[in-house]
């Protein structure tokens, strides 16, 4: 079986042809490189990165919520991932209870007791 029969282009899912050093999407142009015999078919991560530099910025003026938003703009991300993404942090506290009534429960810490969780985030470790 060829390569080229069950490759498409990651980029627009057309047809893609191969060359002596790079495969080629006629329709959206997109060359992809054949480097060191490595087929390399990743795409620029350019739309994958969250806004980070506009969520610094406006920092001080977002609720947090408005704050998660813009940093998980992402136009390849699909909707269930960022769901679910929003989901995990806007769960945090109730994440947080859990994963610590799991801990004091498996590390048979006695009542009343205290334990030190050190740089561990929310403390949920
Ligand atoms: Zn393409």
């Amino acid at each position: 079986m060829k390569l080229s029969s069950i490759l498409i282009c990651p980029k627009c899912s057309s047809n893609l042809t191969k060359h002596l050093n790079h495969w080629h999407c006629e329709n959206c142009q997109k060359t992809y490189p054949i480097i060191h015999g490595i087929h390399d078919f990743r795409c620029s991560p350019k739309n994958l990165e969250p806004n980070i530099a506009e969520a610094i910025q406006k920092f001080h003026q977002l609720t947090y919520q408005e704050l998660l938003d813009l940093v998980l703009i992402s136009k390849r991300l699909p909707k269930r991932i960022n769901q679910k993404i929003k989901d995990y942090y806007s769960k945090e506290i109730e994440r947080t209870e859990t994963m610590a009534a799991t801990f004091i429960q498996d590390a048979k810490i006695p009542n009343g007791r205290s334990v030190l969780d050190l740089g561990c985030g929310s403390g949920s470790s």
